[in-house]
């Protein structure tokens, strides 16, 4: 059995202040527990150790995650964070591959893969993101699009623990929009994902990997792709600036 996941992508947003009176909203709203969720918050790189410190004190029941790492160790690579340095500061998740990375920052499959093989060196559960962009859905050959990524993402990766890497499918037309998939696009699209991996890495592995669904995700309607057999939790941008919309989606969870 799949355990669900509730990530927030803080994204590119929250002052380190503003990110510790999130992080202590959040501990303060999910004091009565999660049961067996796991909750995952991902703040900008600066507010990191923040977080770590609101976690440890409160002991809350969500776990940091950041949402980009270079697939080196060290040195003269200017702006970059390495995945030590993650670790060093509490990080046990990493997003990886975001839409917005590819798109503005010209990150490829190879980077996410490399990135994934690093962090996995490091015992940091990669949430490597994959998803088409309007016209490829149009075009029809959105789940052959989809797979393709996760194929090239996955290209060598040791998945023996399913449980230590999540998959985000994340239709980019969906993505801040306000634009929804609906459920059944969702689970179309990750039980394309599931058969994939499925092909290259067995049934057994591909019944232990996350895949969680993202795209203008809210508590409204959050409900309805939790209840899809391939669609394991929520990779949530917007909706988890709110210490309180975030947190009825984890109770949804
Ligand atoms: P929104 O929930 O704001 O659409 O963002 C989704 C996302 O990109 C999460 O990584």
């Amino acid at each position: 059995m799949r355990n669900h996941v509730m990530a927030g992508n803080w994204k590119m947003n929250k002052t380190f202040s503003e990110a510790v009176e999130l992080a202590s909203g959040l501990a303060a709203e999910l004091k009565g527990g999660v049961g067996d969720v796991d909750v995952i918050v991902a703040p900008p790189a600066v507010d990191l150790k923040g977080v770590a410190e609101v976690i440890e004190q409160e002991q809350a029941p969500f776990a940091l995650s950041a949402q980009n790492v270079y697939f080196e160790e060290s040195g003269a690579y200017t702006g970059e964070t390495s995945p030590s340095m993650l670790e060093s500061v509490g990080a046990t998740y990493c997003i990886i591959g975001h839409s917005e990375r590819r798109g503005y920052f010209g990150e490829t499959d190879e980077d996410v893969n490399k990135k994934a093989k690093k962090l996995m060196e490091h015992g940091i559960v990669p949430i490597s993101c994959c998803g088409e962009s309007l016209e490829v859905r149009e075009a029809g050959k959105h789940v052959e699009f989809v797979c393709d990524q996760v194929r090239r993402d996955t290209e060598g990766l040791d998945l023996s623990d399913p449980s230590k890497y999540i998959i985000a499918y994340e239709p980019i037309w969906a993505i801040g929009t306000g634009k929804t998939a609906t459920a059944d696009d969702a689970e179309e699209v990750c039980g394309a994902i599931r058969r994939t991996l499925a092909e290259v890495f067995g049934q057994e592995t591909a019944d232990g990997v996350r895949i969680l669904y993202g795209g203008s995700a809210k508590p409204g309607n959050v409900g309805g792709f939790l209840e899809k057999d391939d669609v394991d939790g929520a990779l949530v941008g917007g909706a988890s600036l709110k210490a309180d919309s975030f947190a009825e989606m984890v109770r949804a969870a």
